[in-house]
Formats: structure tokens, C-alpha cells, sequence
């Protein structure tokens, strides 16, 4: 989602390009890799309810206002507001409370901030915040949000006697008293409730005219448009022209799946990477999908809330990880929402899922690298947010060297079916997954490079 963000924004970006640009990169933060801000983001969305393509987006725009080009960490200027111990520091800059002197130095949201995640070294070290990747992204997660401490529209009185109470009032009638959060929602109808985020995060002078815009206003209204049309395609993504409603639990189990265009001897064969018969004119079964995903680099969410079922490796699966979905009223959901429609002549739906179906997502050839495997034997039965990084894609079992490197996923009712039930057990994954075009140039230039890389 981030890569996307900001490669809508750098012509001809590479992976390196897209890191040195990142906002955490200039920051001083503790980790500054793509994949963890990208793991860091989907778990305050979980979190802090930040559900709807709308309150990502514009959660996601003022945050990168905010951090001018998501270049600061924290705030650092000639003014006093930078000089405070409590300065703005997070991807919405979490600042204090001022003193008479006019600096910040009275701890005020960080104090609510630290009780309400346990942590009270954030009141001695505020620096926690704008160092540590978790509590920088959190901390903006809890402030959009919180129904106490958050940030909050006021509860403007249109029948106040001071002139710009009553007119901001009247002006903001249906954002009165909600946390940012609900605010967004608004924004769909009326663009003038962003507007009023942007204007409460960066402080709202009593008394201040209407027209004064906020502080970066026009790198705000940018990022708000380049995330609506161009990363999150909100028009046709969130809305659609058959009602089609973002599911805010669903995460893709990688980001821009797309299934693999070519087989592993390089000829274009889409219908290899689907689900059902569809190898050698319909005489070879084909027992998941194969998601496209350059190898170690690629990471894998978590589709929904899930627990961690196994984690094994062997010749043909090379490094797998098994996880057992917590609610499979949830993933029905998401298969209504996708309404696969089978592309290829042979191509299977597989069995139908049940709600009181155990469902199972398999995810096999996973990296050899060891920092990229995240969880071991012992890791069993651990619990799992919906969209938190399980691991990398790689080359492992019988997918090395080919030139379509891929996910291999099965979904099953069943841990094992392999051994257990086989095509009897699973359905075609494609039922939960809204794919995108498999003809790109990135499949093309991965097909010319060798992906056998061996790993001590
Ligand atoms: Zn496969």
C-alpha cells in the first residue's frame, strides 16, 4: 500500500528509491524498512478501527502533511512549539500542552497516550515517539481515534453568542463532537470535513476567519487526491458500480496479487497458475492459485484475524506456513464481495466453504533467508491480526529457479490436505481474492532473471 503510495509520486522509482523516500528513512527511527512501516500501518488500522478506503486515506494524507513529505519524524523548526520537551513527534504529530511561555512542556496527550497503551517511559522519554516505528505509527492511530483523549471535533454550540462558535457550528454541523476518525466519513460528501481535520490536527485559533487554510493545505488536498484515485482507486475499488463495499477486515494475502503469467518452463500459461485441472489441457491438477511475488522481498499478510497452525518444510512446499482463520463468517463475507467468476476452461470453484467449516490458508515456497522466516514450531497456535506480516514468498521446494516466482496458496477445510482429503478439502483461493491484471512488465522482466539464488 505504501510502495504504491509513493511510487505514484517518483517516475521510474526502484525498491531502493522507494526506501531513501520513505518517510522513516530521514527520521531516525529505530527500523526504517518498508515492510515493517507497511506491517506497522495495517496494525493500527486493525487496532484503532481505521476500517473504510476513506479513513485510511485520509488518516494516510495528513499524516504525510504532517510529517512535511514524511520527512520528519518530529518537529523541527525555529519555533518555540519545536523547542518544547513535548514537541510534535509521530506520524501525526502528537504535541503537548503549551505553558504561559508559550512551549509545550506540560506532557497532556502524551500522558493519556502512555496509560492507555501501559507504557509511562513515554512521559520521561517522549522520544520513544518519534523513534520507535510502533509508537510513532500508534501513537496517530490512537489521537485519530480515542473516544476520550483523541482528538475531537468540539462540541461547538450553534447557539452560542460568540459569532465564530455559532458559525462553525452551523458550518460543521454533522462532525460536532466525533473523533477524527468518524469524520471521515464526511469527507466523501462534503470535502470541507477535510478540511476541518487538517485545520483541528494543526491547531485552530479561536476566533480565526473560515478562509484561513491550514498549514500545507495544498500538499494536504494532493496526498488526499493521490491517494483516493490513484492508490486506493477509491471510484472503483471502494465504491464500484455494484455497490461494492470495502471489507475493512480483509487484507490480501499479498499486496497486488495478481496470478503468475508464466509456467515454469517460461511459456505465457496463466491457466497453470488457477486452481483446478488446468495443466496439460485439463489432465493435471493444480492444487492452489500461484500468486506472482518476487522472492524475498514479497512479504505475506495475514488474510483475517487467524491463529498460527503449523509451520513446516519440505521437497515440494519448500518453507510452508499454515494458519486457521478465526471467524469464517468473515472470510464468507469476503467471497461474496470478490463473486469469482471461474477465467479458464478448466479451472475448478473447488469445494463450497460452510460457516461452520475450520478453514485453513497454506502458504508454501516461503524464503530461505533466516531473518525473513518470523515464526517457528513454537510460534503454534499464536494469535494473529488481519493484515500483520506472516513471512516472505521465496524460491523454497520445487519453485526454485523457475521463471515465475509465486505464492503458492491453498485454501482447505483441513490442515493437511495434501495427506488428508485432498481436492476434496480445498477450494479455489481466487474465490477470496480480487486479482489484478496478470499481463505486467514486472512479470515479463522476472521471467528473464534467474531466481535459483541459494542461501548459506
Ligand atoms: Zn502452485
Amino acid at each position: 500500500m505504501l510502495f504504491q503510495l509513493w511510487s505514484s509520486e517518483i517516475k521510474n522509482f526502484s525498491i531502493e528509491d522507494v526506501e531513501k523516500n520513505l518517510w522513516a528513512r530521514q527520521a531516525g527511527f529505530d527500523d526504517k524498512s518498508l515492510a515493517r512501516s507497511v506491517n506497522e500501518f495495517n496494525l493500527a488500522f486493525t487496532k484503532y478501527g481505521i476500517n473504510s478506503c476513506m479513513q485510511k486515506i485520509v488518516f494516510l494524507a495528513l499524516g504525510y502533511a504532517e510529517t512535511r513529505f514524511k520527512s520528519l519524524g518530529e518537529e523541527i523548526s525555529s519555533f518555540n512549539s519545536s523547542k518544547s520537551i513535548y514537541k510534535g513527534r509521530g506520524f501525526h504529530q502528537l504535541t503537548g500542552t503549551r505553558d504561559g511561555n508559550g512551549f509545550y512542556n506540560s506532557p497532556g496527550p502524551y500522558e493519556n497516550y502512555a496509560t492507555a497503551v501501559g507504557n509511562q517511559n513515554i512521559i520521561s522519554h517522549p522520544d520513544l515517539i518519534c523513534k520507535n516505528i510502533h509508537y510513532a505509527i500508534d501513537s496517530a492511530g490512537w489521537f485519530w481515534t480515542d473516544p476520550n483523549w483523541g482528538k475531537k471535533v468540539p462540541l461547538w454550540s450553534s447557539s452560542s453568542n460568540v459569532k465564530y462558535i455559532k458559525f462553525r457550528a452551523d458550518y460543521f454541523s454533522k462532525a460536532l463532537g466525533k473523533p477524527l476518525n468518524e469524520v471521515s466519513h464526511l469527507v466523501e460528501d462534503d470535502e470541507k470535513y477535510f478540511w476541518l481535520q487538517a485545520k483541528l490536527l494543526n491547531g485552530y485559533p479561536k476566533g480565526e476567519k473560515l478562509e484561513i487554510d491550514p498549514n500545507g493545505w495544498k500538499t494536504r488536498k494532493n496526498a488526499f487526491d493521490i491517494l483516493k484515485n490513484n492508490v486506493f482507486e477509491f471510484n472503483i475499488r471502494c465504491k464500484g458500480n455494484d455497490g461494492l463495499k470495502f471489507n475493512g477486515k480483509w487484507h490480501d494475502p499479498v499486496d497486488n496479487p495478481q496470478r503468475t503469467k508464466y509456467n515454469s518452463y517460461g511459456y505465457v500459461k496463466p491457466e497453470n497458475g488457477a486452481y483446478g485441472n488446468v495443466r496439460n489441457n485439463g489432465s493435471k491438477y493444480h492444487s492452489g492459485l500461484d500468486l506472482f511475488a518476487l522472492p524475498d522481498i514479497t512479504p505475506i499478510y495475514a488474510p483475517l484475524d487467524c491463529t498460527i497452525a503449523g509451520i513446516t518444510e519440505g521437497p515440494v512446499g519448500g518453507k510452508v506456513v499454515r494458519i486457521k482463520i478465526d471467524k469464517t463468517k468473515d472470510l464468507l463475507e469476503q467471497e461474496k464481495i470478490v463473486n469469482y467468476k471461474l477465467e479458464f476452461k478448466h479451472e475448478e470453484m473447488g469445494i463450497n466453504i460452510k460457516e461452520t467449516d475450520s478453514v485453513y490458508f497454506i502458504y508454501m515456497h516461503l524464503s530461505a533467508i533466516p531473518s525473513k522466516k518470523l515464526f517457528t514450531t513454537k510460534d503454534v497456535g499464536k494469535k494473529i491480526k488481519a493484515g500483520e506480516i506472516i513471512g516472505y514468498t521465496g524460491v523454497t521446494g520445487n519453485a526454485n529457479g523457475i521463471p515465475s516466482p509465486h505464492l503458492h496458496l491453498e485454501v482447505a477445510t483441513v490442515m493437511d490436505p495434501f495427506n488428508n482429503g485432498g481436492r476434496t478439502k480445498r477450494t479455489n483461493p481466487a474465490r477470496f481474492i480480487k486479482l489484478n491484471s496478470y499481463d505486467t512488465k514486472e512479470q515479463d522482466d522476472a521471467s528473464k532473471k534467474n531466481h535459483n539464488i541459494k542461501y548459506e
